[in-house]
């Protein structure tokens, strides 16, 4: 490379991740951080060089900044957190990723439309309150990390609660059942999937509920929630990896049907549920590196059984692009509005 690109991301979520791995691949690294965590990030050897903002608002107002530096964006969750689609689409900073899987993502009709189209099947949703004929889980559009969601035994408690509800929201049939989180990463330049890794996530309260009986429950008025608090690593019974892998790949392959040519590249998330007859239920679909990879810096027992070297999410993403400029192929993992 003459002069070395820099991949920068927000200083959030998996940034120190994404640029340890940018780091170990030879790239310079960029974290754009606000005043609470500056400080946190220019503490870090790896990370080159740290730019600071009020807010992260801020973000397409570096446009000139960035390009001074030759910038490569890595997007993560914080990204669709606090840019909107819109912002997303005017930024033509090179960007790694599709962003047309944007609009399939954010709306969940469309979400259904593809995972259903890829044969995975999805917990039943529900279109009103009289329609619930068995326990659900309301959630709110854009909620953060689970923030806000709903356990509904029936349509009557249903009714009950509605006027709690601020924000859109959809139900869905509650899955009871445990819930892996499958990180996957589709290499556009070896057309190649790759399972990276697996979490499951440690959430406040219901991951306490287990540990007060439930007759000592009763009268208590406790109800579940959601909200993520960390992550905790999974290997999955050998056995179900096939059909995870199977997933992942239908959910590449009806992507380029649906988002352009290029459909679904790079990092992605499963979130499933899995019942006591092995049936995979879908929640959602993450289209782009998510925090629970962070608990593999140093590798995942299945990242290993591909590189015999430590290889995170954040790592693999840097070594894509750095495939992609050795072989003269940046284009293909960068979205189209990227300008170079
Ligand atoms: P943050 O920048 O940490 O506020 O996170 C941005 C988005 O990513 C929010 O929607 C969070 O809920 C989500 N997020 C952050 N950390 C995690 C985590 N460890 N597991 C799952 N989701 C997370
Ligand atoms: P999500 O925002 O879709 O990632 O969901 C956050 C959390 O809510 C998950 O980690 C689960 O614990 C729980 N959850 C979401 N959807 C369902 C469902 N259909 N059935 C049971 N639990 C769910």
């Amino acid at each position: 490379m003459n002069r070395p690109y820099t991949i920068a991301t927000l200083g959030s979520h998996s940034a120190l991740q994404i640029l340890k791995g940018a780091h170990d691949e030879g790239f310079r690294t960029l974290a754009i951080a606000n005043r609470d965590t500056e400080r946190l990030y220019r503490s870090f050897g790896f990370i080159d060089d740290v730019i600071g903002v009020d807010s992260y608002s801020e973000f397409p107002g570096l446009v000139g900044e960035l390009e001074k530096r030759k910038s490569i964006i890595v997007p993560h969750g914080s990204f669709v957190a606090y840019l909107s689609l819109e912002d997303h689409k005017r930024m033509t900073i090179p960007y790694f990723g599709n962003k047309a899987v944007l609009d399939w993502e954010s709306s969940r009709e469309l979400q259904r439309d593809w995972l259903t189209r890829a044969n995975i099947t999805m917990p039943r949703q529900f279109k009103s309150g009289a329609e619930i004929d068995r326990p659900v889980i309301v959630k709110l559009y854009g909620a953060g990390g689970g923030m806000g969601y709903m356990f509904i035994r029936d349509a009557r408690d249903f009714e009950k609660r509605a006027g709690d509800l601020k924000k859109a929201y959809t139900i869905q049939e509650y899955i009871i059942g445990v819930p892996p989180y499958i990180h996957y990463f589709y290499s556009p330049l070896e057309d190649k999937l790759e399972i990276m890794s697996m979490d499951r996530r440690y959430e406040t309260n219901v991951d306490s509920l287990g540990r007060i009986p439930a007759n000592a429950q009763e009268g208590m008025n406790v109800s579940p929630s959601y909200v993520v608090v960390g992550n905790q690593p999974v290997s999955l019974r050998e056995s179900m990896l096939a059909e995870a892998l199977r997933m992942g790949e239908d959910v590449v392959r009806v992507s380029k049907e649906i988002c352009g040519p290029k459909g679904l590249f790079g990092a992605f998330c499963i979130e499933t549920i899995i019942t006591p007859d092995i049936q995979f239920y879908v929640m959602e679909i993450s289209a782009r590196i998510v925090a629970g990879t962070n608990l593999f810096i140093d590798g995942s027992p299945y990242s290993y059984l591909n590189y015999s070297e430590p290889m995170s999410t954040g790592r693999r993403i840097a070594r894509e692009l750095k495939n992609a400029l050795l072989t003269n192929n940046l284009r293909l993992v960068l979205d189209d509005t990227s300008v170079l």
